[in-house]
């Protein structure tokens, strides 16, 4: 795992960036046997059409550059898309918006993954402290994080009790439980994500902060849809 591990990071490295594009992270990811969604970075329109018709729709478009770190205020990401000519005439709206707000963009490509339903959305961070190294950072999406900060923290590595932990600590917990008309969220899934981002928080020292931001979790099951990782 390390080795693959690190020539996703040097590959970057050589590229002369200090962060993973997404699709990197969550190629990283899945080394560690997180539940990312699939992924491909496509090159021209029509080879994003054949990987969208083999994914099924709907599908998912965001911009792939250097420059981007964060693609929906680049006007990069655009979701649930349900046809053939939808992905055309994304991939163009996309270039456009990235080319109009952020002029100077190299484009990598543009990439294509599932579209994940709507349900709750956690997000699971980590930042490193100057002394105890990378800490694990769990909340709930949307305002809970964004407003009312209401996030737990512990430093890696974590057992399955800090992990149950972290979830439970937080004040919007009754949320994953299903309060107020929410689906009940796995928290065994939960659970398994916080320990595997452990585990690989702890084999790449390399990582100096990652974002799940947001991962989609079901009463079965969870997905990550974007994730972000900058180097050291
Ligand atoms: P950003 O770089 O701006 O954080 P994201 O990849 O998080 O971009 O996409 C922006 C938003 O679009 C997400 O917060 C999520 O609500 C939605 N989204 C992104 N990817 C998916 C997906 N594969 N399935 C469902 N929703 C998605
Ligand atoms: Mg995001």
């Amino acid at each position: 795992m390390r080795g693959e591990a690190l020539k996703i990071i040097d590959l970057a490295r050589s590229e002369g960036r200090d962060f993973l594009f997404e699709h990197e992270a969550k190629a990283l990811c899945s080394l560690y046997g997180l539940p990312v969604t699939n992924f491909f970075v496509a090159k021209t329109k029509e080879e994003a059409v054949a990987v969208a018709k083999k994914y099924g729709y709907p599908i998912v478009l965001k911009i792939v550059s250097p420059q981007i770190l964060h693609k929906s205020d680049a006007g990069g990401v655009i979701i649930d898309i349900k046809d053939d000519n939808g992905v055309r005439e994304g991939f163009d709206r996309i270039l456009k918006n990235v080319k109009a707000k952020v002029p100077n963009a190299e484009i990598t490509g543009i990439l294509v993954q599932e579209m994940a339903p709507k349900s709750t959305e956690i997000i699971i961070g980590s930042t490193k402290d100057p002394t105890f190294g990378p800490t694990i950072m769990f909340g709930l999406g949307g305002i809970f994080v964004e407003i009312l900060k209401d996030v737990s923290f512990r430093i890696a590595p974590i057992t399955r009790t800090d992990a149950e932990e972290l979830i439970k600590e937080i004040k919007s917990y009754k949320i994953l439980e299903g309060a107020r008309g929410m689906p009940k969220a796995d928290q065994e899934t939960i659970i398994d994500i916080l320990l595997k981002t452990s585990k690989m928080l702890m084999e790449c020292p390399e990582i100096k902060e990652l974002d799940m931001n947001p991962v989609l979790v079901y009463e079965k099951g969870a997905k990550i849809v974007d994730a972000r990782i900058i180097l050291e």
